[in-house]
């Protein structure tokens, strides 16, 4: 967080927009009201008293992290306390042009955190994250008060295995519930099922919580993790798998022993990657309720 323009400090009912023109330290960038003339997509400050108290919240980011050009992690502290159960997402929102504009994300947090995190990716052209992508540290977002969704963890089938496949961004709702698990769990007492994260993207910068869940994976004997890069060639010396994560899949839920008769399978992020893995898993008998699925845009 910038230590200047520490986010408490910041008075209410205002709007703050990151210029390019001035810093107030290193890091981050002076917060200045409305944008100035010409900026690409400047958040609509005039509109921001369009927002309905009863239905948004406002959230300060107290700390992003960029990872690429394109992908970011931010963390919000809520004006009141956000209740959601892992694996949900919830609606940010940004005003534009007289009206709020907003998108579902899914929470990376674990429930009982303060704070909410998010993995963004830009979309060029797109209507919100460009906006988004303009706030920094101090600056705010628009959040829905309910979070929604169905996405979460199987705990009623008694399955013993969980198979859970990301693309970039969607390890977001499984970072939740891993969060989550570890946290409501006595570590001498390992859960009653296993848990097999693999996750692609085209660069190791993409994979977001790559150290998080290795570490996790080194100290949890029942949660193991493996990314993929389908361009392993621009990481030079990359020990892990390479290819898309659609063609790791039968080789790690064989190796693992994960069948359709004890597996609960979770697609999440790129609408073609859950499009292949379903058709992959319904080959291997898999049955369709028990692939859950969390399409992030509309695709194939
Ligand atoms: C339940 C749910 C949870 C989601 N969680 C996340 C999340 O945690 N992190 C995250 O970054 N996004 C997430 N998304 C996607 C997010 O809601 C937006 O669709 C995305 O951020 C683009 O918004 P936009 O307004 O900038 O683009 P839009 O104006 O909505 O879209 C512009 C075009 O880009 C396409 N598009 C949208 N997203 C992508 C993408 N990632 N790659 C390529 N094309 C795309 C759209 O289909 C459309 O054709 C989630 C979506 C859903 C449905």
């Amino acid at each position: 967080m910038c230590r200047i323009h520490k986010a408490e400090e910041l008075p209410r009912g205002r709007v703050y927009v990151f210029t390019n023109q001035t810093s107030c330290c290193g890091s981050c960038l002076l917060l200045t009201e409305g944008g100035a003339a010409g900026e690409p997509y400047p958040p609509d400050t005039g509109n921001w008293r369009i927002m309905n108290p009863q239905v948004y919240l406002r959230g300060v980011i107290v700390e992003r992290r960029d990872l690429t050009p394109k992908l970011w992690i931010i963390r919000l502290r809520p004006e009141e306390e956000l209740a959601f159960t892992p694996g949900q997402y919830v609606a940010l929102g940004l005003p534009r042009g007289g009206r709020i504009i907003e998108r579902p994300y899914s929470l990376v947090s674990a429930s009982c955190e303060r704070e909410l995190e998010f993995f963004l990716e830009l979309v060029p052209g797109g209507q919100l994250t460009p906006l988004l992508y303009q706030v920094g540290v101090c600056g705010e977002i628009l959040i829905r008060r309910i979070a929604k969704g169905r996405f979460g963890f199987d705990s009623q089938s008694q399955h013993v295995n969980h198979l859970m496949i990301a693309t970039v961004t969607g390890v977001a709702p499984f970072v939740s519930i891993l969060r989550n698990q570890i946290l409501n769990r006595d570590e001498h007492r390992p859960p009653p099922f296993s848990l097999l994260l693999l996750q692609g993207a085209s660069t190791s910068a993409e994979l977001g919580y790559g150290d998080e869940l290795s570490a996790r994976a080194r100290e949890c004997e029942w949660f193991h993790y493996v990314p993929s890069l389908s361009r392993g060639w621009l990481d030079a010396g990359w020990p892990g798998e390479l290819g898309r994560v659609d063609d790791t899949v039968r080789k790690y839920a064989d190796a693992f022993g994960f069948t359709a008769a004890d597996t609960t399978a979770y697609l999440c992020g790129n609408p073609q990657m859950i499009v292949n893995v379903r058709e992959i898993l319904q080959r291997a008998g898999f049955s369709r309720g028990f692939i859950r699925e969390e399409m992030y845009w509309p695709g194939a």
